[in-house]
């Protein structure tokens, strides 16, 4: 007895999944296991969901839904329970630090880390009738071992009479690697392909392929804007702060004013009335393989030259009424000791080009910002129509790819790039790199014009690039990443021979044992010899110690969970707290050292001291309310000092809860720690960080006919020959110990330039 609102009802009916309701719950009824692979866009997440709770799956046990992004948790959660018209308390969300399950709850959506955790304390997930793995195309690391476990755990609930469903849900129709593994599925999961009318989607190559995709992606769509009928446009670029840059300089040039009366400007518009003199010159800047921009140009152009007798009046403009979709106030990030986003300087010559067309324009732009981190009323805002008379204007990271769909988008530029985290899986450094995205994602960009009509998408790059530099896929995430956590968690479920594991697609081993020896390093597992029964032979198998156990409760990486482990004497668990949780949010401070003189326990602990200085002093400000002016002046992010304040009431709640006799609470006017702590909390960050030691390098070591200025901060570190150099913000600049710890270790610079970089170093 759902009762759906008819504008709700209205919409479902248009999507493709729901004509599929039927088949899909007979295939649930009868089978263990069911692979739905469909179209972006096509419902699956929004209605299936729907389906189960319809056919009484979420009345005595709760239906699960995993996401791989954090986003769409969030926006998922809440747009099924809208359509169900149910309230948060009856579908809700769940991620790390942060959701709204209650006693209530009938759908759960959730990250597919917090099903892994579930799945520690309860292997056989009692709690549930069915658990969706939804985007499994996007293989992450989680959703690939939540697939190998659920291979077992669905089996066993319904040997035990209490009968368990798998859903595994993919915008591709690639499937292989889930039906085709045999380790996975000894008997292939029936599949249901989902049909949607997709129309037909333009795909312009630039003959080109420019280094400056920002520039070439602001071109682009200044002539869409100017140039194409109506109809929405998203732009795929890497990462936030690209975001941030094209959202600037698009909302600059195309303002939305609020006494503006656009109305009267879109009939002109759609009647083409409006002048547009730029239409009447030769477009001789666009790439001449743009055929279908020409050919659309020319209709459009002889439609507004008929017109342009009958011009009216433009609306009056005031210019100090300026009401655009409010930016959210995020600082743009400084990245580490990284100049890969030194092209987001703005170089007007090529504008100029394209001004005459910009100020001859009346139509604004309704520019959205849509990536990960944008908080989620924000990110609500692209489903809502734009104003009238504005034309939508969506850029986006690869959030928009498969995650969330967009309505009404008939333009797509695609950069042709992503951010990649490489990992360089012999010294553990890593970085975010923008490469190529694979022929299947440019596939599935393309795809998101043509969901409501006939569409374009222009790739900024060359056919030739996509033929030779794109790969059809990149490879698993679970393949490219330490798999620390990974590790431990299996062997606490009991795991013991990771390397056997049935994943999808199986990680190097190579990567796995890594990942046991830095563990052992770290004394979180132990050697232990067992009898191999079907070899009949001795074997040594690496095993939890005790350390591991507490280590592991913790939602964090081995590493830091150790210190917090270790942390319980001497009233230090309130600063570890502090500290654990700064140094696992990314990016806290821009590069600015200078902002925070080295005062005693900062030049102890480092730059680690120094986090925890400005998380202190945050905190402090925060609760004066004046948290926002005090990051802005200190260089910090302010949404990672409120993630930072999320992590550590967190921690400091599950700390009280698993350990007896411990009560810790979030102190905001912490004092700096004495000098004893703060030799305390360094042995500590040693304790976590104790396999990643520099030595410094004397000048004596330097080669004849090297640069001794080069070497001023460098450092030998592991089985790395070459240098490694204090971050430029790190405060150990000023003392250049002979050893030190660090977190990272990053690669920065291109080419020539290219060096090794190590950052919160202690
Ligand atoms: P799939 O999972 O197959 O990619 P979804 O179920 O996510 O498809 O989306 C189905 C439709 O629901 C899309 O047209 C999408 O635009 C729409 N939709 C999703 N969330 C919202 C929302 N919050 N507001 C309005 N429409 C939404
Ligand atoms: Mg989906």
């Amino acid at each position: 007895n759902v009762k759906r609102d008819p504008k709700v009802q209205v919409a479902r009916l248009k999507l493709p999944v729901l004509g599929e309701e039927q088949r899909i719950m007979e295939l649930v009824n009868e089978n263990q296991f069911l692979i739905v692979a469909g179209e972006t866009g096509s419902g699956k997440t929004t209605q299936i969901p729907q389906f189960l709770y319809e056919a009484g799956y979420a009345e005595k046990k709760m239906v699960a839904v995993t996401e791989p992004r954090r986003v769409a948790t969030v926006a998922m959660s809440a747009r099924v329970a809208h359509e169900l018209a149910l309230t948060n308390k009856e579908v809700s969300y769940l991620m790390r630090f942060e959701g709204n399950t209650t006693k209530d709850t009938k759908i759960k959506f959730m990250t597919d880390g917090v099903l892994l955790k579930e799945i520690q304390s309860d292997f056989l997930l009692s709690k549930y009738s069915v658990v969706i793995i939804d985007e499994a195309h996007e293989r992450s690391v989680y959703t690939d071992i939540l697939l190998g476990l659920l291979s077992r755990i669905v089996p066993l609930r319904c040997k035990r009479g209490s009968p368990l469903r798998l859903i595994i849900m993919s915008a591709t129709l690639r499937v292989e690697d889930f039906t085709e593994n045999t380790r996975l599925f000894k008997q292939p999961p029936p599949v249901i392909k989902i049909e949607s009318r997709q129309f037909p989607v333009t795909v312009h190559f630039n003959k080109n392929t420019y280094k400056d995709y920002l520039k070439e992606a602001f071109r682009k769509t200044v002539k869409i804007h100017t140039r194409l009928p109506e109809g929405g446009i998203l732009i795929f670029v890497t990462g936030q702060q690209e975001v941030r840059y094209l959202l600037r300089k698009l909302k600059s040039c195309f303002p939305y004013r609020k006494d503006v009366d656009y109305s009267k400007l879109i009939t002109k518009n759609t009647k083409g009335v409006e002048v547009d003199t730029a239409l009447d010159s030769e477009p001789d800047d666009i790439n001449s393989d743009d055929d279908e921009v020409e050919k659309e140009m020319k209709r459009a152009r002889k439609a507004r030259r008929k017109a342009k007798k009958k011009v009216k009046a433009l609306p009056k403009i005031n210019l100090d009424d300026y009401d655009m979709p409010e930016d959210d106030g995020q600082a743009d990030l400084v990245g580490n000791d990284d100049d890969s986003e030194g092209h987001l300087s703005d170089s007007d010559a090529e504008e100029d080009s394209l001004m005459p067309e910009i100020k001859s324009c009346r139509q604004p732009l309704w520019v959205l910002p849509l990536y990960s981190m944008l908080n989620s009323n924000k990110q609500a805002r692209v489903f809502e129509p734009p104003p009238v008379g504005a034309r939508l204007c969506v850029v986006s990271t690869d959030v928009a790819e498969t995650s969330l769909t967009i309505p009404a988008i008939k333009y797509v530029v695609d950069t042709g790039k992503k951010k990649m985290k490489v990992h360089d899986h012999v010294t553990g450094a890593s970085a975010w790199r923008v490469v190529w995205t694979s022929q299947a994602s440019a596939g599935q960009r393309a795809g998101r014009a043509g969901r409501v009509c006939a569409g374009h998408v222009y790739r900024l790059y060359s056919s030739a690039v996509y033929q030779h530099d794109c790969p059809p896929q990149h490879a698993p995430d679970l393949c490219r990443r330490p798999v620390d956590d990974l590790v431990l968690m299996m062997k606490c479920m009991g795991i013991d021979k990771v390397v056997n594991f049935p994943f999808p697609t199986a990680p190097d081993r190579l990567q796995l044992r890594l990942a046991e020896k830095r563990l052992e390093t770290l004394g979180i597992l132990e050697r232990h010899d067992s009898k191999n029964a079907s070899r009949n032979c001795q074997e040594e198998i690496l095993k939890v110690t005790p350390l591991g156990k507490a280590v592991s409760a913790f939602p964090l990486l081995p590493r830091y969970g150790k210190m917090l482990a270790l942390s319980h004497q001497q009233a230090l668990l309130p600063y570890t707290i502090a500290l654990v949780a700064a140094l696992t949010v990314p990016e806290v401070m821009s590069g600015k050292a200078d902002n925070w003189p080295a005062t005693g326990h900062t030049l102890l602990l480092g730059d680690p001291g120094v986090l925890l200085r400005a998380v202190g002093a945050a905190e402090y400000a925060h609760r004066k309310g004046e948290e926002q002016l005090f990051c802005a002046k200190y260089g910090l992010r302010e949404k990672a000092i409120k993630e930072i304040r999320k992590i550590r009431k967190q921690l400091a709640s599950e700390i009280n809860l698993s350990v007896a006799g411990v009560d810790v609470s979030v102190d905001p006017e912490m004092k700096p720690p004495d000098e004893k702590q703060a030799r305390l909390l360094r042995q500590l960050v040693l304790s976590g960080l104790g396999d990643q030691v520099g030595r410094k390098i004397g000048l004596d070591e330097v080669k004849e006919g090297e640069d001794k200025r080069k070497f001023k901060y460098a450092y030998h570190c592991g089985d790395l020959e070459e240098p490694v150099h204090l971050h430029s913000a790190s405060v150990l600049r000023k003392t250049i110990p002979e050893w030190v710890v660090y977190q990272q270790l990053y690669e920065t610079g291109a080419e020539e330039r290219r060096k090794m970089v190590m950052s919160n170093v202690t």
